[in-house]
């Protein structure tokens, strides 16, 4: 079992790197999360460039654009998610994204650059916009969400998608699936996920934890 701890600010990023130089299946990823864009500045941006490349820091992120919940206006989280878009470029590293509410923007802003691939983390949106993401080289990423029975038009985007193209992940604490709605989440219910998968495919729930696995390899070199 290996884990991807995403960061939502410098001080995250700090503790995220810390368990990752501890534990060797641990490995993190640096951001300014777009809730909270507007602590970004200069300070902010060269500890995250010093700790970006780190051997153990395996992608930028969360970052990106959180229309539904921010303290930043979209105009200055456009801004922090283009620097963090150029500082993986400029570091080789991939993206982990947050785009709620504001996907197809995010793949409008993303289109303009090199590709750098990632993940489209917690996706919601609709089916066109999941092709453009994986068009730039991203994978989807699934939350239980996919469980919880008003979940209808996002199964049935999935069951469109290819599974060389889907990631499964908590957003632990939050969003646990269905069976444990409510409670604080953790890796081991990404289970319930891959049986919902699975289910939407046809396929069995080891074939979903196969490529999934081998996607989060590839995308992240882990
Ligand atoms: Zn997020």
């Amino acid at each position: 079992m290996k884990y991807i701890i995403p960061a939502v600010d410098t001080e995250h990023a700090v503790s995220a790197v810390a368990l990752a130089e501890q534990y060797d299946t641990i490995y993190a990823a640096v951001g300014q999360h777009p809730s909270h864009a507007d602590a970004y500045s200069p300070e902010a941006e060269k500890i995250f460039r010093e700790l970006a490349q780190h051997p153990r820091v395996v992608a930028l992120g969360e970052c990106g654009l959180d229309a539904v919940k921010s303290s930043a206006s979209m105009e200055v989280q456009e801004e922090v998610f283009r620097r963090h878009i150029e500082l993986a470029l400029e570091i080789g590293k991939p993206l982990i994204l947050h785009t709620r509410g504001a996907e197809a923007r995010g793949a409008e802003i993303l289109s303009e650059y090199p590709r750098s691939g990632g993940v489209a983390h917690c996706y919601t949106a609709d089916l066109a916009t999941a092709q453009k993401y994986i068009q730039l080289g991203f994978c989807i990423g699934l939350t239980g969400i996919i469980t919880y029975p008003g979940a209808g038009a996002l199964r049935a985007v999935v069951k469109e998608l290819p599974l060389s193209s889907l990631l499964l992940e908590t957003d632990g604490p939050y969003l646990a699936p269905q069976k444990y709605r409510g409670m604080q989440n953790e890796p081991a219910y990404v289970v319930e996920m891959a049986k919902m998968v699975a289910e939407l495919h046809g396929v069995s729930v080891e074939e979903v934890a196969r490529a999934t696995t081998e996607n989060a390899a590839r995308i992240f070199g882990i």
